[in-house]
């Protein structure tokens, strides 16, 4: 039984040995990362389909590595959640966020910008005092700040969670849930929270327009919505058949591949949508 218990053992921690050794090494990278400033923040425009003009853009992080690689956040957000590093590195996205949208408003663009929030960041309560901080610092309109959450952060002590989003909301920023469908919160658990916006997930609007179920559902959710008086965002937009049936079922708020991927500041120039002034 030792022998084997022993064979076991090395079995599974060579395993997690890999994936700790793994985790340790992102670790000690991403405390580098944000020594040397190694983040950067893409934007993709949001754009409104009534209009044809942008909207806004949501704020996406990428590390770019000394050596000039790319990391999309999906590679280490995780593990900047499990650390905590998370809350310094979020701190700095928000502040760069606005910065971005006080150059944006200092040439005249009346847009909004999207941010992403971690879970370990909005479960803070060090969080909506750090963000009047830094609207104060930037100078810029609460009004045009919209801050993303997915569902699975409301969910556990949903008590606490209003209160957070509540004392967000006193800012006069705006509440938006993000990647909406793919959790689990039912309607009437969806009332209770003082949010905006709603962001129809991808998975959702990727099979459009050849899967009748999906496009059910997608019209289900902008009714939803509606009747709630949310606004509603599609997300994951790719082509033209998505968007004129968005546009077709009320969503004229969306996002993604066919407007635009998400882009560095100084490339934002380049876009060819009408921006509102
Ligand atoms: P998300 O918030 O759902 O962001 C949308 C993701 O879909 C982005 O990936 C975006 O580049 C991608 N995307 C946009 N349009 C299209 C499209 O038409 N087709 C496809 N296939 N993809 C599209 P990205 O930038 O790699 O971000 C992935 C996830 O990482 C985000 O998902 C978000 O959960 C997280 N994330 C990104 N930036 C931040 C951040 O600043 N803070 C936090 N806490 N999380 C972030
Ligand atoms: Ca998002
Ligand atoms: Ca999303
Ligand atoms: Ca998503």
């Amino acid at each position: 039984a030792k022998a084997r218990g022993k064979n076991t053992y090395r079995f599974f921690s060579q395993e997690l040995n890999d994936a700790a050794n793994e985790r340790l090494l992102i670790e000690s990278q991403l405390r580098e990362a944000i020594r040397e400033q190694q983040f950067i923040l893409f934007y993709q425009p949001k754009i409104d389909l009534r209009t044809e003009t942008l909207v806004g853009y949501e704020a996406l992080i990428r590390w770019l590595r000394p050596d000039n690689t790319l990391i999309p956040p999906a590679r280490f957000i995780a593990v900047a959640e499990s650390t905590g590093l998370i809350v310094q590195i979020g701190e700095w996205i928000i502040l760069e966020a606005c910065r971005f949208l006080a150059r944006q408003v200092s040439r005249g663009y009346a847009v909004t910008v999207s941010i992403n929030l971690s879970a370990r960041q909005f479960h803070d309560n060090n969080l909506p005092g750090m963000i009047e901080r830094i609207i104060k610092r930037t100078g810029v309109a609460p009004t045009a700040l919209v801050f993303e959450i997915t569902e699975s952060m409301l969910m556990g002590d949903t008590d606490a969670a209003i209160k957070q989003l509540n004392q967000l909301k006193r800012l006069g920023v705006s509440l938006s849930i993000d990647d909406f469908g793919t959790g689990y919160s039912s309607l009437s658990y969806l009332k209770r929270f003082p949010v905006d916006e709603l962001k129809i997930d991808r998975s959702f609007v990727k099979d459009i327009p050849d899967d009748q179920n999906d496009m059910d559902i997608v019209a289900a959710i902008i009714a939803m919505a509606q009747k709630m008086q949310l606004r509603v965002v599609a997300e994951g937009v790719e082509s033209a058949a998505q968007a004129n049936f968005l546009k077709q079922n009320a969503c004229y708020l969306v996002q993604g591949y066919y407007f635009s991927m998400p882009l560095a500041e100084q490339e934002l120039s380049h876009l060819t949508f009408t921006i509102k002034t």
